[in-house]
């Protein structure tokens, strides 16, 4: 699990700086996000320092299902999983990607507007 030196999410892996962790297994860990838009807004990372989307191996996939995993439980946790929830992925600039370290909102509590029906 190698940190990234200057990654924020890295050093909230390590401890090194403080975060509201809700969640965390050997690969997977969970937090509140410091700016939340909705009265439930985890962030999901892996423990693994992954830039982005883009930059998933074959061999890293297995993370991804831990993170849908973690949004599951998270979910549970938080009361909202019968409510309903958003789980989003931001890749790169056009995504509206700030922090590259792969990170997953989980978004919920109310009714989530911004994106049209899919
Ligand atoms: P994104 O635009 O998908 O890269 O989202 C990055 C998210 O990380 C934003 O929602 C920020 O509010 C959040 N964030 C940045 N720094 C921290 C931090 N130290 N603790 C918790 N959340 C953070
Ligand atoms: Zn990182």
């Amino acid at each position: 699990m190698s940190a990234q030196v200057d990654c924020i999410f890295c050093k909230i892996i390590d401890r090194k700086i403080p975060a509201n962790i809700v969640y965390e297994t050997d690969s997977v860990l969970a937090f509140h996000d410091i700016q939340p838009v909705a009265p439930v807004h985890i962030l999901i990372i892996p423990k693994t320092h992954i830039p982005t989307m883009n930059d998933v191996k074959e061999s890293e996939l297995p993370l991804i299902a831990d993170i849908h995993r973690a949004a599951q439980e998270i979910a549970k946790q938080f009361g909202i999983a019968d409510s309903g929830y958003r789980l989003v992925n931001n890749c790169n600039r056009d995504g509206g990607q700030v922090v590259y370290h792969i990170h997953y909102h989980l978004l919920g509590g109310e009714l989530i507007g911004g994106l049209r029906a899919l």
